[in-house]
């Protein structure tokens, strides 16, 4: 997807340890195939039994195999969940019927305080899960969409599907956690790179699951119909043409609330200007490289962000000139997101190294340093923030938690365990962190 434009593809260690759980796993093969019955009969039957979900997990956790009482066409197709590879095959919609279209109570969702049970390194999961679980406005729309979702579905939408069970299990769960085995099942089918019981980076986990929804809940019907045709034009029009399509190709709540644009200003050595854009689901914040300093304020690491210039080589000849020059690359922010989330770039693949610098934030943030005046769209810059994920350790082993504000109280979420805390606002282990744009 066009929209991922950071150079942190799943890292070179992560890739490391997936190959060697690919090996171990392929011996287990025909133990998981010799188990593909019951364990298809385990989700069916646990759809099934929705509304008595959490009454069954308790009294009954694995569910009698031996009474299938189930109409096939009520149910997901047989590709839905455990076969990846025919995930895109499917034409029909997986959910036939609207098995789960109760409507419940939004705020139940946001204000619960159950933890997420930890499934084997997951935390990477789980502290990703709570922070959307707890942002009222994503949640308000997701739910507001769901009814419509599983009843029109045009495509396939496991990921919505599960992860509105697992609201739905969250808001009557009598327990202080949940196992969220449903959902991490149905996302490592889709992404069998989190297949196992390896660690994996939360922002990467996070931006997959943010595409998932995207692509699952996009209201636009044929979206590769549509051909980018942007013509060499001002700035201003350009940027709006750049909208226009995206906007014909994708629009769905994740476009509405956590996509943004940046914008990138090209300067040949004959001085003439070219201009790109591509859209963001979280800001990258790199570290500045070979420094000695230990201490940062999160303001300055942004402004340095935005305020370097990159030299590139051009593959095309310039309009002006007809050269192939180097470029001055310069990047903006074309249009802010409801929903900000700033990554810091800690983890360091290809050196296998963490940056542990201490890095200083506010609850209060203002973009408009950062935002292209030129495009003229962006009054609103001020946010203010809402949750935190905070990772320990080093590159190879560690742990993810997150605070996260609930009614204006910050709470600790680590895996099963919530507690009422506050964040450290000089941190060594804040990686990343979500705002929400405020109104004015
Ligand atoms: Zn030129």
């Amino acid at each position: 997807m066009s929209w991922i434009t950071s150079n942190q593809s799943y890292g070179s260690h992560y890739k490391r340890q997936f190959e060697e759980e690919k090996k171990k796993s392929q011996s287990q093969k025909t133990e998981q195939q010799n188990n593909l019955y019951e364990k298809t009969y385990n989700i069916l039957n646990r759809n099934d039994n929705f509304n008595k979900r959490n009454q069954n997990i308790r009294n009954n956790p694995k569910p009698n195999v031996q009474k299938p009482e189930i109409k096939s066409s009520q149910y997901p197709t047989n590709q839905y969940n455990l076969n990846p590879q025919n995930q895109y095959k499917t034409t029909t919609n997986p959910i036939n019927e609207p098995k789960i279209n109760i409507i419940f109570d939004p705020t139940k969702i946001i204000t619960s305080k159950v933890g997420l049970q930890n499934l084997g390194n997951t935390c990477y999961m789980n502290s990703c899960l709570q922070i959307l679980i707890h942002c009222p406005l994503f949640i308000y729309k997701f739910i507001e969409s769901a009814p419509e979702f599983f009843k029109n579905g045009i495509r396939p939408t496991p990921i919505s599907y599960r992860f509105y069970e697992l609201l739905l299990n969250i808001s009557n769960e009598q327990n202080t956690y949940f196992s969220p085995v449903d959902f991490k099942d149905s996302f490592t089918s889709l992404h069998q790179e989190f297949f196992g019981n390896l660690e994996h980076d939360t922002q990467e986990f996070c931006r997959f699951l943010l595409q998932d929804f995207n692509r699952e809940l996009n209201k636009i019907e044929n979206p590769s119909s549509y051909k980018k045709e942007i013509k060499m034009n001002n700035k201003k029009q350009m940027f709006i043409d750049y909208q226009n399509y995206c906007n014909m190709k994708e629009n769905s709540i994740i476009t509405d609330l956590f996509i943004g644009y940046f914008s990138y200003e090209f300067t040949c050595q004959c001085n003439n200007k070219d201009y790109n854009f591509s859209q963001f689901l979280d800001i990258p914040i790199q570290f500045p490289k070979n420094s000695t300093i230990t201490r940062y304020k999160l303001n300055e690491l942004i402004y340095q962000n935005f305020s370097k210039t990159e030299s590139i080589q051009s593959n095309e000849n310039c309009r002006s000139c007809r050269r192939k020059n180097n470029l001055r690359q310069n990047m903006k922010i074309g249009k802010l997101p409801q929903i900000l989330i700033l990554s810091l770039q800690r983890l360091n693949q290809y050196f296998n190294i963490k940056n542990e610098s201490y890095v200083h934030f506010d609850e209060m943030l203002d973009m408009k340093n950062y935002v292209d005046n030129e495009l003229g769209n962006n009054s609103l810059t001020k946010y203010k923030l809402f949750a935190i994920t905070n990772h320990i350790g080093n590159l190879n082993t560690g742990h993810y938690y997150s605070y996260i504000k609930i009614n204006n109280e910050w709470y600790y979420f680590t895996d099963s365990k919530v507690v009422k805390n506050n964040p450290d606002y000089d941190s060594n282990q804040v990686y990343t962190l979500f705002y929400i744009r405020l109104n004015s």
